[in-house]
């Protein structure tokens, strides 16, 4: 039997292109002592992968090598008393169709109850990071505006949407009018704005948030981030979790210097990584479940189906070709 695996043929330039990648065969691999077959059934496509192809987010792929992201996976066969054939595990594992690991680095996935798919996206890391990132710097209270960029995507529709518990007025700024809408029918967003159909930033986001912006979510940086911190209130909090519009940047961006509105608006900047809170994963991964099963929160998901779909889920990512988690079932 034949496996096939995605590789990273060159380092993308600008926007990533299917050129960049490469498919491959090779013959399946064979199971040792203590290992287990895995069969990708789920793979993760996150924006942050840009950065592991080019170097700006270390550790970097290897040219010619399997990209790598989070994915669900089955196991096939098993010569490990900790899995058995059947189970469901998550973990970083190669873009590839089947693969053998010794199990050390996998956590098991309860099938049971929610759809697997969910453990990539508001159960899995972007659900975590919309949580941790706003209760931890956005410090959200009652009656206070957030606005969210990139919020119709993975980790964006979950912020709001948190937000919203916590008693705020939530505003998304998005890149079409059907996400604009998706945010107030599904994820309980109060406005939207478009920003590819708006031309002065600054002033929608005043228009909509008349009392002014007490956090702002920051999943995109760049000129919608100038407009917006330009609305902060005093003691005003940033959570930047990510800055997508530059992923892609070719050239050093020359932006606004925003320090003196951080000055006499005491704002509170702070990046974001999700790898420096593992210890929090158990507690508010039971708690997003809870609001899942109780229905104070939904998700939404963009799934390409078949393993050789991975580059172009990817790519969409920097076109907007997303609601919720991308996702490619393989
Ligand atoms: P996502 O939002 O589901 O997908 C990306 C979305 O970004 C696209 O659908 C598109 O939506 C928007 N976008 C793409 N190019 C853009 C541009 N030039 N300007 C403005 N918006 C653009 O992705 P995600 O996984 O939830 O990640 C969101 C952000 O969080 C990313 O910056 C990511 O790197 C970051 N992140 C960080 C951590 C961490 O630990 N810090 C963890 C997870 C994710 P529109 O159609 O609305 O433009």
């Amino acid at each position: 039997m034949q496996n096939s695996k995605i590789t990273l043929k060159n380092r993308p330039v600008g926007m990533p292109l299917l050129s960049d990648f490469d498919s491959e065969e090779e013959w399946m691999p064979v199971t040792g002592q203590g290992e287990i077959l895995l069969k990708s059934v789920y793979v993760s496509v996150d924006p942050y992968l840009r950065g592991k192809m080019n170097g700006t987010h270390p550790p970097i792929f290897e040219l010619n090598e399997p990209i790598s992201s989070k994915i669900i996976a089955q196991v096939i066969e098993s010569n490990n008393e900790n899995f058995k054939k059947g189970d469901y595990v998550s973990g970083y594992l190669k873009w590839q169709e089947y693969q053998i690991v010794n199990g050390k680095a996998l956590q098991k996935i309860d099938s049971g109850t929610t759809p697997v798919s969910a453990y990539l996206g508001v159960l899995g890391i972007t659900g975590l990071s919309a949580y941790i990132a706003l209760m931890d710097i956005g410090k959200p209270k009652k009656g206070e505006t957030l606005v969210v960029s990139g919020a119709a995507g993975a980790v964006g529709s979950v912020a709001g949407q948190i937000g919203k518990i916590m008693g705020c007025k939530v505003v998304g700024i998005v890149g079409t009018d059907e996400k604009a809408d998706l945010l107030k029918s599904k994820f309980g967003y109060d406005a939207a704005i478009n920003y590819k159909t708006t031309p002065h930033m600054k002033a929608a986001v005043a228009e909509v948030c008349p009392n002014g912006v007490d956090i702002y979510f920051d999943n995109v940086g760049g000129w919608i981030s100038d407009a917006v911190i330009a609305n902060m209130n005093q003691y005003g909090r940033i959570p930047v979790c990510g800055t997508i519009s530059n992923y892609n940047d070719v050239e050093e961006q020359t932006s606004l210097s925003l320090l003196p509105i951080v000055v006499y608006k005491f704002l509170t900047i702070q990046g974001f990584l999700i790898g420096d809170h593992t210890a929090k994963f158990p507690v508010v991964t039971a708690r997003l479940a809870e609001w899942l099963k109780e229905g104070k929160i939904t998700y939404s998901e963009t799934i390409l189906e078949g393993f050789d779909k991975l580059p172009e889920a990817f790519i969409g990512l920097f076109e907007g070709k997303n609601e919720g988690k991308m996702i490619v079932k393989v």
